[in-house]
């Protein structure tokens, strides 16, 4: 069940030099005019813009997580709904953003329910395709808390879809992993009603 590639390798530092020069020379190949006064200071914030987008390559999750794991009598299921995640995809470098369900199934362990945005956006802030960055958060959980099952379900709407290609507005991508008891028709039934839930 435990993936071999531990999700929690975290890649060295970003290197601290500065893309501006890069998005400069991109502006002036789409036609602009990198030195009018609205574009001047473009390149700069284009830099940290990408960098804090992309800034889950180099977060540690341990320390996300910061010891806020539990050791509880509790073996029923916790589910988190309704997070909100922005991600880039890495066929285009646009966005796509959506909602995230979590949840899972203790084995006597539990987690901060604040850590789990926290872990969400870890894996979002990251050059992504929705299928992995699913996948991810729950093989993350699976390995912190050892529990008796995963499930995610992200529902998301990408801009290379919208703005672009297709241009389908309205069309939402669906994506879910379930790891262990999630995979058996009962659990994730009940996890999938309680999704729907709406309160
Ligand atoms: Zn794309």
């Amino acid at each position: 069940m435990k993936s071999k590639a531990s999700v929690k390798v975290i890649t060295p530092k970003a290197s601290s030099k500065s893309i501006a020069p890069q998005v400069a020379e991109i502006l002036a190949t789409l036609g602009e005019d990198p030195q009018r006064e609205g574009l001047l200071h473009t390149p700069e914030r284009v830099d940290k813009a990408m960098k804090f987008l992309t800034s889950g390559y180099h977060v540690d999750i341990d320390r996300v997580v910061n010891g806020a794991v539990y050791e509880v009598q509790y073996d029923e299921m916790v589910i988190v709904k309704d997070i909100e995640f922005f991600s880039l995809c890495e066929h285009h470098m646009l966005p796509f953003y959506g909602k995230a369900h979590v949840a899972y199934l203790a084995r006597n362990k539990v987690i901060g329910l604040s850590k789990i945005p926290r872990i969400v956006d870890v894996f979002a802030r990251r050059l992504q395709i929705q299928e992995r960055l699913t996948q991810q958060i729950a093989r993350c959980l699976l390995e912190m808390l050892d529990p008796l099952g995963v499930g995610v379900i992200l529902e998301a709407q990408h801009f290379c879809m919208m703005m672009r290609g297709v241009e389908k507005q309205h069309s939402g991508t669906v994506t879910s992993a379930m790891l262990g008891e999630f995979k058996h028709k009962e659990t994730r039934d009940e996890f999938l009603s309680l999704v729907r839930q709406r309160g």
